[in-house]
């Protein structure tokens, strides 16, 4: 049986090598050669002891998903579809800007969540990735983008900051999740600071207070809607977690958070959640919790039955957010040229629920003249 070392952090590697004898200090060598040097090939991995070596070679191996395509955006975004077996596919996104490289990773193959104006969620769940999967986009990007490991002192690294933006939901998958980001923590592999490393969720509240209390990172939640009516349309899992239940566990969360304010990501929906009394209520809504605003125009996608608002109605919006003292950006719109903006992840998922079906027929008469 061969183990993909890929699949552990440091402390999962330091049990699995205490059982062969090793001491600690060889997991932390191991990782070091891994995912700061990039290494697969355990006869490179130079100081480390030949009869460890061995053992390695003999019950063990590194393997990441497999880059299927490698698509660069005129503006310099890159999208990465990784095949993960089994028919599905996933997608990552590097976004390159002038103080930081940002890379936006993928949890699950598609979302059981099924936002309404979600392209991820419209294909359906085939499976949570595991922690390989997860942190093998990093690795495999890293080499992609020709990170050189001699220089990897973590201060010069290509990729800066990760967020959890990509396909899934991270919090629907939270072992690995949090096995995968204690990975980009750990200075022995990626070295990120908790502050440059941002989980995203639609806001499964109980998962947000376990994150709090083993892993915290920087936190953006998916809010889309001032109210709950309109919230359990385009969120459905509102309907499970409403409103006043998040703020409060956004709350919670701030009392560990390495940030001191939750990023509350809106997509603007033309004649859905646009107007400026949403805008307002939005703001009674979210006044008892330190926060900023990220407005996202919304990405079309085939078959999706919004339209993005209009620029004057985007800036009027955060006008009145930002005349109430709360920081409001705008998301600028990446890699739209090649599917890579958010929400228009499809990468390809052979759904396990009976969504797709009937989605396929959606599409069908949307497309038909
Ligand atoms: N499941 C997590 C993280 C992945 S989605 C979440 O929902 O937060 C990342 C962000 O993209 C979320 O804020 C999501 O609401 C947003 N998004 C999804 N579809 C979009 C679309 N078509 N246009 C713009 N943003 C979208
Ligand atoms: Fe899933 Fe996030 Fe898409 Fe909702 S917005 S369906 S939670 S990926």
């Amino acid at each position: 049986m061969s183990v993909n070392l890929l699949d552990f952090d440091a402390a999962g590697l330091t049990a699995l090598l205490a059982e062969h004898g090793e001491k600690p200090f060889r997991a932390r060598q191991v990782l070091r050669w891994i995912h700061r040097f990039g290494q697969s090939d355990f006869d490179a991995m130079t100081d480390i002891a030949r009869s460890l070596r061995d053992k390695l070679k003999a019950g063990a191996s590194v393997i990441p998903p497999v880059i299927v395509s490698d698509k660069l955006s005129d503006d310099g975004t890159r999208k990465f579809l990784f095949d993960v077996g089994g028919g599905n596919a996933i997608e990552t996104v590097f976004i390159p800007e002038d103080e930081r490289g940002t890379l936006c990773i993928s949890t699950q193959a598609g979302c059981a969540l099924d936002c309404s104006f979600c392209s991820t969620g419209k294909q359906g769940f085939n499976r949570n990735l595991t922690v390989a999967e997860i942190i093998g986009q990093l690795w495999q990007v890293n080499q992609a983008l020709g990170a050189d490991p001699r220089r990897a002192d973590h201060s010069e690294r290509i990729i800066s900051n990760v967020v959890l933006m990509g396909m899934g939901e991270p919090l629907a998958n939270l072992e690995n999740t949090i096995t995968a980001l204690r990975l980009m923590l750990d200075d022995n592999a990626y070295g990120l600071s908790r502050r440059r490393v941002t989980v995203s969720t639609s806001g499964l509240v109980p998962a947000m207070d376990r994150l709090r209390d083993e892993c915290p990172v920087a936190l953006a939640v998916s809010l889309h809607a001032p109210d709950d009516t309109l919230r359990d349309q385009l969120v459905p899992i509102n309907r499970k977690y409403p409103l006043r239940e998040l703020m409060a566990a956004c709350n919670r969360y701030l009392q560990k958070a390495p940030r001191d304010f939750v990023t509350f990501e809106y997509v603007m929906l033309d004649g859905v959640n646009d107007s400026d009394r949403q805008a307002r209520e939005l703001l009674e809504v979210t006044r008892k919790v330190s926060c900023k605003f990220n407005l996202i125009p919304f990405n079309p996608f085939p078959g999706s039955p919004y339209r993005c608002s209009p620029a004057h109605r985007i800036r009027r919006f955060a006008e009145i957010l930002i005349d109430a003292n709360i920081v409001t950006t705008t998301r600028r719109t990446r890699g739209d040229d090649i599917d890579a903006a958010c929400g228009q992840l499809a990468g390809q998922v052979l759904d396990r629920t009976q969504r797709t079906a009937r989605r396929i027929i959606d599409l069908h008469e949307v497309r038909t003249p």
